[in-house]
């Protein structure tokens, strides 16, 4: 191992509780066996394919490939899954690297592209026609569909004995690009008459001229996933290649190619549930077609279930992690709730988001027995857990509060701003309204209030009840900011769900953007993608769409916690 390699395994981050899953006792029972595994250590993979970027659900792939490596003291690969020229792009690449970085991984130096293994793969290819073990098929797709049989009876293929000297020949020139797309494929010689569809005699090989996005056009033909997959993982000698149940059927396939090759290691398959979230579709396919429509504006749109959006919208790594954690890893489908994950990122920002005043839908509440043009400051502390972390806010005459804070005819059990009563202004005075101004058309448009002098601070007078606290923002140096605020993108639970027609379940409502909100200045200084709460409104963060004269921020999360165990 080199001495970087070293580094990153012993910097890495270990989770708190060690998980004893399935897998994770596979492993130990694997490591106890010796044979396969003996001597080395356990290495496992992630292997993105770069066409879209990644979503929650390939975190939870990340926190089991790297998170169970790490618990043995393992090490684990990046890989670029890019054997399909078509969908795949370098922007993909550098996204995918990035968000795996700030989730807190470093995968050192092993950092690797199926596509850097064409040539072996090749030649494992070449090595199985040799063996009788493969050969050239003229079929078309469509033709293949016809002759692959029913459960009782097996596929056929015209082509299948071939003799070797002949495919060996025609695989060489359809590598040359001698052949149109389409016109042969190459086909591992398995089993025609298997129960499990994969087996009979999968295509392992096609034509296709294309440009691929790093090794340009030097390919005219390229490796299945099937095929290219575990040779990428034997020739990294990866020792536990994790993924997702719908590769279970798959494994024969694997295990044949690792049986049949000579691969230099005998990587091991095990599968898990893919993470499936309600309100949510969890399929670059799906999440590809909602930025193609306008529906959203991008991959990271705040309301997306990519890392890059949960990033941008306020998640932290620790609450994503944390989450994935907490579901577990089980073989049985789980869909989640994602108010549990809002709840994990309530849980982390709970504790570390600083506190802060911000005005959503703001009138101006005026005190008018405080003397114009005076001014004075109050210290507010920015967390509840440091009495030592504290900020400046000033008061004066004209403030905002919330529009429905006040109400002329208060509705029961209304305890805010209506004429007669008192509220708390947080950590300020308490005030008493006196009423309020309307514009022609009847609608408040300033509200009035007396403060009492005596209430420095917020301690009501000897004897007085006072229930309502509302926040505020000094009308004098407030900063102006226009905040989004956003719902589930589906109106139904399971637009996954393949009897589903996902996008005629689109939430109209997902995105409220309110302009001309008003901040504490000390809001100014936030930076991109900080935690915040806002007092009484939820967390927020400053979004890369600010500009010098308006600076836009997120709702993260509300503060109200509707996850119940
Ligand atoms: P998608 O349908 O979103 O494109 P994919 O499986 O084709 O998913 P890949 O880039 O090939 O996407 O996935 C990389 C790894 O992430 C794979 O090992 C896959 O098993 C895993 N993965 C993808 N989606 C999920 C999910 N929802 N839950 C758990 N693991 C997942
Ligand atoms: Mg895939």
């Amino acid at each position: 191992m080199s001495e970087e390699t070293r580094e990153v395994i012993e910097t890495a981050e270990t989770p708190a509780v060690e998980s004893n899953n399935f897998i994770v006792q596979a492993i130990k029972e694997d490591l106890a066996e010796g044979g396969r595994c003996e001597g080395m250590q356990v290495h496992t993979r992630f292997p993105p394919e770069p066409n879209g970027c990644l979503h929650i659900g390939h975190v939870k792939a990340l926190v089991i490939d790297y998170g169970i490596a790490e618990q043995f003291g393992g090490i684990y690969n990046l890989r670029m899954d890019d054997t399909n020229p078509t969908k795949e792009r370098e922007e993909f690449v550098e996204a995918i690297k990035d968000d795996i970085r700030w989730l807190g991984y470093d995968w050192g130096d092993r950092y690797h592209f199926a596509s850097a293994y064409f040539e072996e793969t090749y030649q494992y290819a070449i090595e199985l026609i040799n063996k009788g073990l493969a050969y050239v098929c003229e079929l078309t797709p469509d033709q293949m569909h016809e002759m692959r049989g029913t459960h009782d009876t097996p596929a056929t293929s015209p082509w299948r004995d071939r003799p070797i000297e002949e495919s060996l020949d025609l695989f060489k020139r359809m590598r040359a690009g001698e052949f149109e797309d389409g016109k042969y494929t190459l086909r591992a010689k398995i089993d025609l008459a298997s129960g499990n569809w994969n087996m009979r005699d999968p295509v392992i090989y096609r034509i296709k001229h294309a440009t691929h996005h790093r090794t340009g056009d030097e390919w005219c033909i390229y490796p299945m996933y099937d095929f290219a997959h575990p040779i990428g993982d034997a020739i990294e000698h990866i020792t536990h290649s994790l993924c997702s149940l719908e590769y279970e059927d798959h494994r024969p396939l694997y295990d044949w190619v690792i049986n049949n090759v000579s691969v230099p290691s005998r990587p091991r398959q095990i599968e898990f549930a893919r993470l499936g979230i309600d309100y949510t579709v969890l399929s670059k396919r799906k999440l590809r077609n909602l930025i193609e429509t306008g529906i959203v504006n991008g991959w990271d749109d705040p309301r997306m279930p990519t890392l890059a959006a949960l990033r941008r919208r306020g998640y932290t790594p620790a609450s994503i992690k944390n989450f994935c954690e907490r579901i577990g890893v089980a073989k049985n489908p789980n869909v989640v709730h994602w108010s549990f994950l809002e709840h994990c990122l309530r849980e982390d920002l709970n504790s570390h988001a600083a506190r802060a005043m911000a005005v959503l839908r703001p009138i101006k509440l005026v005190i008018t027995n405080y003397p114009e043009g005076q001014s004075e400051t109050f210290t507010v502390e920015n967390h509840p857990d440091d009495p030592n972390d504290t900020r400046e806010v000033t008061f004066s005459r004209e403030l905002y509060i919330e529009q429905d804070d006040f109400m002329e005819e208060p509705i029961k059990k209304y305890q805010r701003l209506y004429p007669g009563n008192m509220v708390r202004l947080k950590g300020a005075y308490i005030v008493t309204c006196t009423g309020c101004k309307k514009d022609e058309e009847g609608n408040v448009v300033e509200v009035y209030a007396e403060y009492d002098p005596a209430t420095r601070g917020g301690n009501p007078p000897e004897g007085v009840k006072v229930r309502g606290t509302i926040h505020w923002v000094d009308a004098a140096n407030c900063i102006e900011a226009e905040v989004r605020l956003f719902d589930r993108l589906f109106t139904v639970e399971d637009p996954d769900s393949a009897s589903r027609d996902y996008l005629q379940h689109i939430n109209p409502n997902s995105l409220t953007v309110l302009k001309g909100c008003r901040l504490e200045p000390s809001l100014a200084e936030a930076k991109i993608g900080e935690g915040y709460q806002f007092l009484r409104l939820g967390y927020f963060c400053k979004d890369k769409d600010s500009t010098a004269e308006m600076p836009v921020f997120n709702r993260s999360v509300e503060l109200k916690d509707s996850f119940s165990k």
